[in-house]
């Protein structure tokens, strides 16, 4: 052990996947002290090479140190590592993908255990990990107590957000991110469809459809989030429901000419209507996030 590495925070670690073994290796890096465990051992030869203490157990790991990091498969995978492990006394933190209500039932669970519980979201691929200018980060949310203590060590990964004392809010969240991004997805896939016959190259289209997604992105996200929280949906609206609804025949046409199933903008149309039967032409489309809600 290094002089550096009596300064940092002792770090143990459940789970070398893709995601445990990018993460292992940046608190290696930093020089915290990590013990690291693996359904599959064999997993773990490289980090040991690289530093690590291999725990032969997960019960070893955890007992190894007092925060301990979780990054397995799913939330069975969390509930069968840590059974039989002793967790009096532990700072859990576990970064592996679950949704809100499993994150609360396993705060639960370990609090009730003896432990300090933390639950994560991480927004961040493995490569994006320990590089800080791909802008990768975890939301964290649970135990303030826990994520001020370990701030530091969290954020050696990939930068740490906390997002409140609900220990579901992290995985809400990243859910609700990762849904918002594959509607832009879709929307990108139904835009690609409409020129692939046509002899408009791909390449060349693709900096036009990044640009006008940047362009309308933040406009219409803060214009939303104020519509919402004032609750009043005509204020400052540029392009009414009423103006973009008699747009739709324009667009359904254009798809039928173009030889693209509509099926991916249909939903949002149809809700568009609806709010349109309901509400007031001169609102925005905010309406729609209340048509959401069951
Ligand atoms: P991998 O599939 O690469 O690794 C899965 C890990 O879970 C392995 O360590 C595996 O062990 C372990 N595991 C699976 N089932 C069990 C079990 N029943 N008991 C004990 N251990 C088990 O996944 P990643 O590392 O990529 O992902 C880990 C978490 O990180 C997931 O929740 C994922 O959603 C999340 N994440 C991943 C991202 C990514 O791009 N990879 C991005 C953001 C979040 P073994 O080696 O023995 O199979």
């Amino acid at each position: 052990m290094t002089a550096n590495a009596l300064d940092k925070t002792p770090v143990t670690l459940l789970g070398l996947g893709a995601m445990g073994t990018a993460l292992a290796r940046t608190w290696l890096a930093a020089g915290h002290p990590l013990t690291v465990w693996n359904r599959t051992a064999a997993r773990a030869d490289g980090l040991a090479a690289e530093g690590a203490a291999v725990a032969a157990t997960a019960a070893e790991a955890v007992a190894a140190n007092r925060l301990v990091i979780v990054c397995l498969l799913d939330d069975d995978s969390v509930g069968a590592a840590l059974d039989g492990a002793d967790l009096t006394g532990k700072d859990v933190v576990n970064l592996t993908t679950t949704t809100p209500a499993q994150a609360r039932e396993r705060a639960a669970w370990a609090t009730a255990r003896g432990a300090r519980y933390l639950d994560g979201g991480i927004m961040a691929v493995p490569p994006m990990i320990g590089v800080p200018e791909t802008g990768g980060y975890v939301f964290h949310s649970g135990s303030p107590e826990l994520f001020e203590e370990h701030r530091e060590t969290l954020a050696v990964p990939a930068g740490a957000r906390f997002v409140g004392a609900d220990p579901g809010h992290a995985a809400l969240h990243d859910v609700a991110l990762l849904s918002a991004m594959y509607g832009m997805f879709a929307g990108a896939a139904h835009a690609f469809a409409l020129i692939r016959k046509e002899s408009i190259d791909p390449a060349g289209f693709a900096p036009l459809l990044t640009e006008w997604l940047t362009a309308m992105a933040a406009p219409h996200v803060s214009q939303t989030a104020d519509q919402l929280g004032s609750g009043d949906y005509t204020t400052n609206v540029v392009s009414n429901l009423g103006m973009q609804t008699a747009g739709v025949p324009a667009f359904l046409a254009t798809a039928e000419q173009q030889g693209v199933s509509p099926e991916l903008l249909l939903p949002y149309f149809g809700l568009m209507r609806r709010r349109l039967a309901e509400g007031s032409p001169q609102e925005d489309l905010t309406g729609v996030v209340d048509l959401l809600l069951r």
